[in-house]
């Protein structure tokens, strides 16, 4: 399978940088693979888990929201945060899920609300990610 070089970035770190086979991340209208060549796009990416596959083996991550940018022979996805599985503390995670949960019982401004939840869904991808 032929090979296309891939850069995740967040604010923090160079996530990721390497030749990738395939790229599977969760855009705002579903799942996208990836694949050399594929044509030219730009588009937001949900907080998910993406997979990434490197010589037959598949890596997995979780991701906050941001883009990903498809070119000739290059993909760039630039996210809040990444975390492979091992990185991910469960503790924190959990204790993160527990406290949004409670936000969004109390909360009654909607953009409150809205942040609660995203925050709830940012600590349950990464339970799911360590999980699998
Ligand atoms: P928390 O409330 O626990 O900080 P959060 O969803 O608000 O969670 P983010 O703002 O998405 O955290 O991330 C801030 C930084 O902390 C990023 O570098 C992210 O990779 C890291 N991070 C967040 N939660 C975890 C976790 N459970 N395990 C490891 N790293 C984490």
């Amino acid at each position: 399978m032929s090979k296309f070089n891939l850069e995740i970035v967040t604010p923090e770190r160079k996530f990721f940088e390497g030749e990738v086979e395939m790229v599977v991340a969760r855009s705002v209208t579903g799942d996208i693979a990836i694949l050399n060549n594929h044509i030219p796009l730009v588009t937001p990416l949900e907080i998910s888990i993406i997979k990434l596959k490197i010589d037959g083996d598949t890596k997995k991550a979780s991701i906050s929201s941001g883009y990903m940018e498809v070119t000739k022979g290059k993909t760039t996805i630039i996210v809040d945060a990444a975390e492979w599985p091992d990185e991910i503390d469960l503790e924190r995670a959990k204790k993160a899920r527990e406290r949004a949960e409670k936000r969004l019982k109390a909360e009654k401004d909607s953009s409150d609300v809205a942040r609660a939840e995203m925050a709830l869904r940012r600590a349950i991808n990464r339970i799911e990610a360590k999980d699998n």
